[in-house]
């Protein structure tokens, strides 16, 4: 049996069992044995997920200093000697994958997107070059298998609820840190369209009225998004670019405003519960792939939305 470990999803505790997707398109489905490292206060949750959860004690490392959770993970991984390591390619992981491999002095594969069993070889796919391709990287040598996962690339379906085994890990880290944690401010509003439920997405049917989408966002409480066109044309931020070479969201609804639908758009959308395009030309790509389409001027759509929102806010 394959032996996995996966590092807790650091921004969004809930999406570490996301890697188990992961694990599955490597081993496959009951396959392999699953091995969670975990603060000791995110665990409850994820009880029934995981085959082993191992529970990183309190006063052990802080969970801002990547150094000494390398520690934990190479010290871990010399014990169970795991066949792959996978970690959440949040900010924190960013910084805790490559030290690890360093360390393990095995491969890393960075920001991966796709998974792909070939059968005899598996495929792990990543976007290279600031997103121009994707590359294609296959496993070799002895060493763990590690890999960083970009958020919202995976989504697992939970199975049947595991008994899972509990272990304090309690051993001091050696590395001296090079964190010393002043204070922690809680973002109260995030403006990360990974995190937004509602996506209002421009593209360049809306250069002249991108502004508009702003107040629609806020209107339906969601947050604004948009296509590279608009990000290389300097009108949207690159930070809430979805694509390809932007980031990869999963919003309960998707709305499209003058967004042709790509190839490369679309690879940054997963999971998504419905998606409403309105556009000019209804043989868009992206429209056949909403369940609302609604043709015509995304600007005059974005007005006439408004006023109705008004009125029956009135
Ligand atoms: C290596 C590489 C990576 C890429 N990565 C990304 C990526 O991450 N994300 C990304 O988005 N793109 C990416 N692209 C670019 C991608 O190929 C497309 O060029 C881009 O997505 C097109 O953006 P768009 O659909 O907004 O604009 P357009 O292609 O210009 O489409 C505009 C759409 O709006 C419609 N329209 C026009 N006027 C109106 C109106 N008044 N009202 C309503 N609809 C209207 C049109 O019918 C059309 O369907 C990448 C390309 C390459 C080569």
């Amino acid at each position: 049996m394959k032996k996995t470990c996966i590092f807790q999803d650091t921004e969004k505790t809930e999406n570490t069992t996301d890697l188990l997707e992961v694990a599955d398109r490597i081993y496959g489905p009951g396959q392999f044995e699953s091995h969670a490292v975990l603060f000791a206060d995110s665990f409850d949750r994820l009880c029934g997920s995981f085959h082993h959860i191992i529970r990183v004690a309190e006063g052990i490392v802080d969970r801002y200093d990547p150094r000494g959770i390398c520690d934990i993970l190479e010290n871990l991984h010399k014990k169970s000697g795991f066949d792959s390591i996978l970690i959440p390619g949040t900010s924190m992981g960013q910084m805790i994958a490559p030290r690890l491999a360093k360390r393990l002095q095995t491969g890393l594969v960075a920001g991966v997107t796709d998974i792909k069993n070939q059968g005899d070889h598996i495929e792990i796919i990543r976007p290279a070059c600031s997103g121009k391709i994707l590359e294609s990287v296959l496993h070799k040598g002895d060493g763990p298998l590690m890999m960083s996962i970009r958020p919202n690339a995976f989504a697992y379906t939970p199975g049947d609820s595991l008994q899972t085994v509990v272990f304090a890990y309690t051993e001091p880290v050696k590395s001296c840190s090079a964190v010393t944690r002043l204070h922690v401010r809680k973002n109260q509003h995030t403006c990360d369209i990974r995190d937004s439920d509602v996506l209002i997405a421009g593209g360049g049917g809306v250069k002249e009225s991108f502004s508009k989408l702003y107040g629609l966002a806020e209107a339906l409480n969601g947050t604004v998004a948009a296509s590279r066109k608009l990000v290389d044309q300097g009108i949207a931020p690159r930070s809430i670019q979805v694509g390809q070479s932007g980031k990869t969201v999963s919003p309960k609804l998707y709305m499209a405003l003058g967004i042709h639908g790509s190839m490369q758009h679309m690879a940054g959308l997963r999971q998504i519960e419905s998606v409403i395009s309105v556009n000019t030309a209804v043989n868009a790509p992206v429209c056949s792939l909403s369940d609302i389409v609604v043709q015509g001027d995304a600007k005059e759509f974005i007005d006439r939305l408004m006023k109705k929102i008004a009125v029956y806010r009135s």
